[in-house]
């Protein structure tokens, strides 16, 4: 804990902690040294973990990043957290994210951008920035974060670390706060295969306050030992061909498919006639509920309330147009417009059934093949003075982690070597729902 203790000390002007709980931390890891003593330790004990500022741990203040929040303290645990210390995990800060997770490259959080600990000019990536950069950065073993649209996957890639987003409804969001709550996820950054496996069994799971979940429990998503089985893989013809992909992805991804089937693996182009479609259909859809979510900060229940409001009115008014920041602002409203009388079957319920047909698609290429393979992100991390004038361009960055969001797949962002960048690059591999088991094990491989 001390050593991590000092790493964050150390690289402060990477701004990934929004909060470090120092003094407990240390606390803790006295008292589960006596207990890995007396052999009557849990699975995590010595397990330093950072948490995304969006998840609820008990007496502690959860912002996820926003003004809205600054000061809100949880007054009760997360499920995860729940169980992570019951494995007696040690929880060591929160981490900055962009505000309420909107975002892939952490610029849009009230505390500021962070930096990416490979080049401090660029972007960590985001919403997970700050969580990833932490492991990156050798200031915790492990994060959690979540995963909408990609947070986890792409922070990941940006920082040469391993980000995996389980099935939808694998884990409880019980105690994390909603952005758009058919998508939203738990998911990992670590620097191993192993420890993604570990975090994620602990936390996964049946949990009566999420009603969305899966209710079987897996058992294990350990890594089969006889993981030489060949695989079938699936890369999008659509994905290779795209214009405006990053030459060094490219090569990357060309240099994967060579591996793999040097390997010994089939790996095969498919026609995914959709991909133009996944990022609109996603937008649509994540706004219209994240305004819905984003209703309940009104500046009467919690979080904050401007001084200068007179009437209920100017309160709701005041409070939200000052405490939230701009993106969210913007997908409030464009959420408000979608969901509206006259506008709803023109978006909302179009994209839904676009929902269906991606969602069919991709199974459809899952019945033949064991796993698709796609980049994680189309370029690698870009520079934080980079001017967004157009929010499009961020939103593109997602164009192939929303594929896996759209049709609750597990994925996972792994590190490749590549000749042509000195950045960080991913390459992502979705499976089945449900083969968490198949699709970790297959990554240890790859690696
Ligand atoms: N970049 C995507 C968005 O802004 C993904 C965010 C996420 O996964 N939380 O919606």
């Amino acid at each position: 804990v001390k050593d991590y203790l000092s790493q964050i000390a150390l690289n402060s002007h990477l701004n990934a902690f929004v909060e470090v709980f120092e003094k407990e931390a240390v606390e803790r890891a006295i008292v589960i040294g006596e207990k890995l003593k007396n052999n009557t330790a849990g699975r995590l004990a010595g397990m330093v973990i950072s948490i995304k500022d969006n998840i609820l741990y008990k007496g502690h203040k959860a912002s996820a990043s926003s003004k809205i929040l600054e000061n809100y303290k949880a007054i009760y645990s997360s499920t995860i957290v729940e169980r992570l210390l019951a494995e007696d995990a040690i929880i060591i800060g929160r981490c900055n994210c962009d505000e309420f997770a909107m975002g892939a490259s952490n610029q849009n959080s009230y505390y500021g951008a962070v930096k990416n600990f490979a080049d401090n000019a660029r972007v960590p990536g985001g919403s997970s920035g700050g969580s990833a950069v932490s492991v990156q950065a050798g200031m915790c073993h492990a994060a959690i974060g979540t995963d909408t649209g990609g947070s986890v996957r792409q922070p990941a890639s940006f920082c040469g670390i391993i980000g995996f987003k389980p099935t939808y409804g694998r884990i409880s969001r019980h105690g994390i706060i909603a952005y758009a709550s058919s998508f939203d996820q738990v998911g990992t950054l670590t620097r191993s295969v192993e420890d993604a496996v570990l975090l994620t069994e602990v936390m996964a799971g049946p949990d009566q306050y999420d009603s969305t979940l899966i209710q079987s429990k897996a058992d294990s998503y350990g890594i089969e030992t006889a993981g030489t089985a060949k695989k079938k893989i699936a890369y999008l013809k659509e994905a290779l061909e795209r214009p405006g992909l990053d030459e060094a992805v490219k090569t990357a991804l060309e240099d994967t498919i060579a591996n793999l089937k040097a390997q010994g693996h089939t790996v095969e182009p498919v026609s995914f006639e959709y991909l133009d479609y996944v990022v609109p259909t996603y937008y649509i859809l994540t706004m219209a509920e994240a305004s819905s979510n984003l209703a309940r900060y009104d500046g009467v229940h919690y979080g904050y309330r401007s001084p200068n409001a007179t009437d209920l009115t100017s309160t709701y008014k005041l409070s939200r147009s000052e405490g939230f920041g701009k993106e969210v602002k913007r997908r409030i409203m464009l959420g408000t417009f979608i969901l509206s009388a006259g506008y709803y079957d023109a978006y909302y319920t179009k994209a839904q059934k676009m929902r269906r047909l991606i969602r069919d698609k991709t199974f459809e290429i899952l019945k033949e093949y064991d796993l698709i393979l796609t980049p994680t992100a189309p370029e690698p991390a870009f520079r934080l003075d980079r001017e967004e004038k157009d929010p499009v361009v961020s939103y593109l960055s997602d164009i192939f982690t929303v594929q896996a969001s759209l049709a609750g797949l597990p994925a996972i962002s792994l590190p490749v070597k590549n000749k042509s960048s000195k950045l960080p690059l991913g390459m992502q591999l979705s499976a089945k729902p449900l083969a968490e088991r198949e699709l970790l094990s297959f990554s240890k491989i790859f690696l």
